[in-house]
């Protein structure tokens, strides 16, 4: 079979041997075509026509094809179903070269590698991770090949490199396999779970010579402990892997501490919204409410911060002292980000144009970026106060690549067009040859003009004409009336319907000039713009160094004007373990749910005096928010943020760590409870001294006595053992009586009962809630009347018998409520019967999803029907 090969199928068949695991993208002429398995595939997930090369030969093959210049567009949503793309290109010329067109894989692109717009969110980061894993630690590293940016860490243990990965999101890991790991394959399985839709694969060892040859500054840097340089090396090697013909290297390295950032779980992060809502729109996150950034890079590196906020005292003030510049001088502020909303994406379009993949139209939008970027800066230069500048990092001079925007507003056209071959990417008079090459170009044409106008006169047929064509190139063009005036001489090329084609040798001569000279001009095009493109590569630091400053300002001034529009300020960050918030509020809800009505609420959680406060309260009244508006407003403060607060003084935190409401779990098979439990005892094993604690309602997927034993269980330990600062929310209106110890505080969210209908004050006041006006939400809710009526006589009767259960009264008759189900008779009840009155009493109908209604009623049938 093989010997039956085509020369063309041979290479295609060596370069996908190369590839095996990558999506072969095989160039023949326009087209990249994909051949056997990689066909179906793209045919299945892109939507092409799979056709086959060779029918009804023995060696007939699936085949799919995509045009070239529509590639990209195909390659993302492969990358998107978790594929690599290898790209096998034509290496020569097919019309300059004699027998087959030599073809190599040029490129290999992955999701987490890719830096091609197409692919890429522009507002996020592209993160490719590599763990590396001993007996002790793991090595993290983060690469983003599109900014240039790598950042790398140790951890020490395999939970806290998966925490790492849940917060940064790559698109693409690489588990290490080292040699003293033999579980790599386990820790594979894990990050394949941790990052859901993010490409896993085993990376083979890498040794020290190799290191030294990827990271050779790695040795003389010693900050980096030696499993994180091992783990980015494994990035670096794999980055270059795929782009063989790139000069592949990070433009910035920073370097992490687990301790240097707030940690944030990944349950936290999610119920949190801080970058995802449940609602799945963006602007209900926390990201979407602060994120009044001008720039694609100041909006991700706010992302980054928001993600990983920080716990250095004096880092953060420095964050926010730059803030407070954009906060207090408004027209700076205004001024810079009009200019910051000018600045291009720098990072990118310099990383593109150092893979030599940057287009004519790139570049000048980096020349157009540079140029504001300049501005900006020159903004900001004028400032006198030295304080000032020091503040703004702008004391010393700032590069701003004045000789390389010089060289590209010399060189480029205003607009250039996206593909080099269009022509006219030049400003005339840029290059000497250029301009030669081209008014050869126009003269020739001219003299083609000159030669129509002479044979029309000569032959006298006034409608002859000198055309080109594509296919034929050119020819002279005669309608059928006047072809016998045709002196003999002429040579004829074709016929077509209107008459006849002719050429001359006079004519050849000058076609031939004529095309020389185009090709000659996009050779010269070419060679121009490939040493333009080496300019912007030789200076890929200094553009890095510059785009981070800008991003930085960005978010700064950005901040500052979410501070401004929406009345935050700025907090007090000191090493206390004092969490004080007065006049808080919840960034969020305030802007949407309740636009105009939010109602501000005093927190202060102190170590030392009541660290754990028991929040009670109706449904409804605003436990939960008041629980994360406190989480919300810590981690802006510790990301160097302003706060929505009349006043913030934080303590900084550690970790914030939360359990709210029922998740939605019961896909894994696991039961409500079951999860709530599991996420509990994460906490109670992560949460220290320094954790801020927010727990909403534990306890409520079991039996009310489980429940509330477990829940009391649970704040007891928070608060004597953990001794976390802790908002504790809770329907057990018994732990209440928690209250009696020092640490721990009694506080609800107050409501009022008018004539049976609820107004929520959403006023946080010290003190249990005195009612739970469950019925008065029911009420709201939309029960109907007659079940309203009865529970209104029920409670009365439990109130009347002190909380215990009334003995059953008579059934007498009622129209109000036909038919009464006493549920309240013990006497004659099974075992089984009792324990479905039990759960139905705990239930909370208002929480549940229609999934977990079912799995509930088959839950309650099975038991009474078993
Ligand atoms: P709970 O947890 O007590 O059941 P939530 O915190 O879910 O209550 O709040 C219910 C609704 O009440 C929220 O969606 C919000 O619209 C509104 N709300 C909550 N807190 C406030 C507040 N402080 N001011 C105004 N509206 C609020």
């Amino acid at each position: 079979m093989a010997a039956s090969k085509t020369p063309v199928m041979q290479q295609h068949a060596e370069a996908k041997s190369a590839h095996p695991d990558a999506v072969l993208f095989f160039r023949l002429g326009d087209f990249y075509e994909m051949f056997g398995d990689d066909a179906v595939l793209c045919a299945e997930v892109l939507d092409l026509t799979l056709t086959s090369r060779n029918k009804g030969k023995p060696d007939e093959i699936p085949m799919a094809g995509v045009p070239h210049h529509a590639a990209h567009g195909y390659i993302g949503r492969l990358l998107a179903a978790g594929h690599k793309v290898a790209i096998c290109e034509q290496m020569a010329d097919p019309k300059t070269t004699k027998g087959i067109v030599p073809r190599a894989v040029v490129r290999v692109i992955t999701p987490g590698t890719t830096t091609h717009d197409d692919h890429l969110t522009l507002r996020e980061n592209n993160w490719l991770a590599a763990l590396e894993v001993d007996t002790e630690h793991v090595g993290v590293a983060f690469f983003d090949l599109s900014t240039g940016e790598l950042s790398l860490g140790r951890v020490s243990s395999v939970a806290g490199a998966l925490g790492e990965l849940a917060r940064v999101r790559p698109r693409e890991v690489l588990v290490g396999m080292g040699n003293t790991l033999a579980n790599s394959a386990e820790v594979n399985t894990a990050v394949r779970l941790a990052v859901a839709g993010a490409l896993v694969s085993l990376d083979p060892p890498l040794d020290a010579a190799e290191l030294a040859r990827l990271l050779p500054e790695a040795p003389a840097r010693p900050v980096h402990p030696r499993i994180a340089t091992l783990a980015a090396a494994r990035a670096v090697r794999f980055a270059r892997a795929c782009n063989p013909s790139a000069e592949v290297t990070p433009l910035r390295t920073t370097h992490w501490e687990p301790s240097d950032t707030l940690l944030i779980d990944p349950t936290a992060q999610a119920h949190l919204e801080l970058v995802t809502a449940s609602s799945g729109d963006a602007r209900l996150t926390l990201l979407g409410t602060i994120d009044m950034t001008c720039s694609a890079g100041g909006s991700r590196l706010l992302r980054r911060r928001l993600l990983s906020p920080l716990t250095d005292v004096s880092q953060i003030r420095r964050r926010l002292d730059m803030v407070e510049v954009f906060v207090i001088h408004s027209a700076l502020r205004d001024g810079l980000r009009r200019e910051l909303a000018k600045v291009t994406d720098i990072e990118r379009l310099s990383v593109r144009a150092t893979f030599g993949e940057a287009t004519p139209r790139e570049l000048g939008k980096l020349r157009d970026g540079l140029l504001a970027a300049k501005a900006a800066v020159a903004l900001l230069g004028e400032l006198e106060d030295p304080a000032l500048k020091e503040t703004l990092e702008t004391h010393g001079p700032i590069d701003t690549l004045d000789d390389l925007t010089h060289e590209l507003a010399r060189a480029l056209v205003e607009r250039p067009p996206a593909q080099p071959k269009e022509g006219a990417v030049f400003q005339t008079g840029y290059d000497a040859e250029l301009s030669e090459l081209q008014s050869l170009c126009q003269s020739g044409a001219q003299h083609m003009v000159e030669l129509e106008t002479r044979l029309r006169s000569n032959v006298d047929i006034p409608t002859l004409k000198v055309r080109f064509t594509r296919v034929f190139g050119w020819y002279i063009e005669v309608g059928r009336p006047h072809v016998r005036r045709v002196p003999e001489t002429w040579q004829r090329k074709q016929t077509v319907a209107s008459g006849e084609r002719y050429t001359l040798p006079e004519l050849e001569e000058l076609a031939e000039k004529i095309e020389t000279a185009e090709e000659r001009h996009r050779l010269r095009e070419r060679e121009l713009l490939n040493a333009l493109l080496d300019r912007v590569k030789a200076h890929g630091q200094r553009l890095s160094s510059l785009a981070t400053l800008l991003s930085r300002w960005d978010c700064a001034a950005a901040l500052a004007e979410v501070a401004h529009r929406h009345d935050y300020v700025r907090p007090d960050i000191n090493a206390s373990q004092v969490l004080d918030i007065e006049d808080g509020r919840h960034p969020v809800v305030e802007r949407w749910a309740a636009s105009g009505r939010f109602v501000p609420n005093d927190v202060k959680l102190e170590v030392d005096a009541q660290r754990l406060w028991i929040i009670t309260g109706p449904n409804m009244a605003g436990k939960s928010t008041l629980l994360r508006q406190t989480a919300l407003i810590t981690i802006l403060g510790q990301m160097g943020s302003y706060v929505p607060a009349r006043r913030a003084s934080i303590g900084v935190v550690d970790r914030v760590l939360s359990r709210v409401g029922a998740s939605d779990n019961l896909a894994r098979g696991e039961s409500t409870f079951m999860v709530e439990m599991r996420e509990t005892a994460e906490i109670l094993a992560y949460a220290t001294q320094r954790s801020l604690v927010i727990l909403d309602e534990i306890g409520r997927g079991t039996s009310t006595f489980d429940g509330l034993a477990i829940a009391w269980a649970v704040a007891e330990h928070l608060a004597r053992v953990v001794r976390s600062r802790t908002l504790f929310a809770t329907h057990y209106h018994e732990m209440t009586a928690l209250g009696a110890d020092s640490h721990i505080a009694n506080y609800s969210v107050s409501a009022r009962e008018l004539a049976g209908d609820i107004v929520f004050l959403h006023r946080l006041v010290s003190g249990p809630a005195s009612q739970s006006h469950g019925v008065a939400v029911a009420k709201l809710a939309g029960l109907p009347q007659t079940v309203l009526a009865r529970a209104h006589e029920l409670l009365a009767d439990f109130e009347r018998h002190d909380g215990k259960l009334p003995a059953p009264h008579p059934p007498r008759a009622q129209p109000a409520v036909p038919c009464q189900l006493s549920l309240f008779q013990p006497a004659n009840l099974s075992s089984a019967e009792k324990r479905v009155i039990e759960i139905l009493q705990a239930l909370d109908i208002d929480e549940l999803s229609p999934r977990e209604a079912l799995t509930l009623v088959a839950d309650l049938k099975h038991r009474l029907l078993p």
